[in-house]
């Protein structure tokens, strides 16, 4: 039998291509090597930009509907930024994940949970999938098997190094706690070098999380992990144990092609994250659209070249995650800096919330961030040293 498409992974990029795929009536084989509903580490936001990319209603899933950001540094001097208007919304990923995989089977994908992909070699015409439990062919494959994606590496050469290590952990906190701690995101600075720490909130549970990138974290992540939690008043008294690790490939360089002959990564296996703050759903679930259009589009030619996926998300995607990459640098080399934009600035932050609505471009906002502290340098100077000694004092 030869399938359309095999795909390899069911979180949010594989199972919204197996979704959008299975609408267009081609035939999809999709892989997961869990069962569902499974645990992914995550904290779990979706930015708006979710709710205008997805074709049909997840609210059912959602724990938390989210207004802003308590921003600190060091666990110290908290900033309240809250907006009138939602920005994101929160969800745990067993739940969220088991949606799309169900509407990509409602769709007509065979999904087969359990089953491993070992190996992918790309022959004349197909490509031939192995998994633990046999081989198929199929005339294109997609990527979609996360952060230790085989075919990101091997495929497509992407870098393993370019991640940053993470740690997260799921308490539950019960009504009284978590409750006023609902609406917001809790986002600490300057506690991890390139990184931060995180406490989402979701019904009666929260995420606790921490990251950073790897070769500047250097194997530390549980200290600094530890040490946040220490310090973090709305942690005191719980008890966190069951914590896990991840790696988050984030977006490295705008010549990578995403797609090599037969066969296209997307989310995290292509390195589809933001290197500034870590979102990948959005990228994962986006870019499997994407990778839909091109394949569905070239699927019954003759020659099948999906080569178009490359310019698609260079022209979509790239422009946005590279505007990221140059904020993760600017904010975390110069941590304190960046909190003393946010304390004399906090309008900005709320313009950066309409990047994460959608409403406006990253590449606009970086822009103008970078024209505010050219504009002031002096003041952002004063503000800097006041700083300093507030959190040493
Ligand atoms: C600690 C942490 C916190 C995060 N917080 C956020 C957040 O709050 N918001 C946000 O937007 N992003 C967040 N991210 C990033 C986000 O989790 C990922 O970008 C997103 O899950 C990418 O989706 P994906 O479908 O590409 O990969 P994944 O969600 O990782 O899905 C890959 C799937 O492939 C399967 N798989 C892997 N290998 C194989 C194989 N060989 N054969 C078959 N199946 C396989 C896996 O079981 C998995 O189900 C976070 C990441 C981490 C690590």
């Amino acid at each position: 039998m030869l399938y359309d498409v095999i795909v390899s992974g069911l979180g949010p990029g594989g199972a919204t291509a197996a979704y959008e795929l299975a609408l267009k009536g081609l035939n999809v084989l999709a892989f997961d090597k869990e069962k569902f509903p499974r645990y992914k580490p995550c904290g779990g936001c979706l930015s708006l930009k979710v709710e205008r990319a997805l074709p049909f209603d997840f609210k059912g899933v959602v724990e938390d509907t989210i207004y802003g950001v308590v921003f600190s540094f060091k666990s110290k001097r908290r900033l309240p930024i809250i907006s009138g208007k939602p920005v994101g919304y929160n969800v745990t990923r067993d739940r969220f994940d088991n949606l799309l995989k169900e509407k990509a089977t409602g769709a007509g994908a065979i999904i087969r949970e359990g089953e491993k992909v070992t190996g992918i070699e790309e022959c004349e015409g197909y490509v031939t999938v192995k998994t633990s439990r046999g081989e198929y062919k199929a005339k294109v494959v997609i990527g979609a098997d996360g952060a230790n994606s085989i075919i990101g590496r091997e495929v497509l050469g992407f870098n393993p190094k370019m991640c940053a290590v993470a740690v997260e952990a799921e308490l539950p906190l019960g009504e009284e706690k978590s409750g006023p701690l609902r609406g917001r995101l809790i986002m600490d600075f300057g506690c991890i070098p390139h990184g931060y720490a995180w406490i989402f909130p979701k019904n009666n549970n929260i995420s606790v999380g921490i990251a950073g990138h790897t070769d500047k974290v250097k194997g530390r992540i549980k200290r600094y992990f530890q040490n946040f939690v220490k310090r973090e008043k709305a942690l005191a008294g719980l008890d966190i144990r069951d914590v896990h690790g991840w790696s988050i490939p984030y977006f490295y360089d705008e010549k990578k092609k995403v797609a090599k002959g037969r066969v296209l990564a997307v989310g995290d296996a292509a390195h589809l994250v933001d290197p500034f703050l870590g979102e990948g759903i959005y990228y994962a679930i986006r870019s499997g659209q994407l990778a839909a259009k091109v394949v569905s589009e070239r699927i019954h030619s003759a020659r099948i070249d999906i080569s178009a996926y490359n310019e698609v998300i260079e022209k979509e995607l790239y422009p946005a995650l590279n505007a990221a990459y140059k904020m993760g640098n600017l904010v975390y080399n110069y941590p304190r800096l960046w909190y003393t934009i946010l304390r004399t600035a906090p309008h900005l932050m709320e313009r950066y919330y309409n990047v994460i609505r959608g409403e406006e471009s990253y590449e606009n906002f970086y822009a103008e961030l970078i024209s505010k502290i050219k504009a002031k340098p002096w003041k952002l100077a004063v503000r800097w040293l006041k700083g300093v000694l507030a959190t040493r004092g």
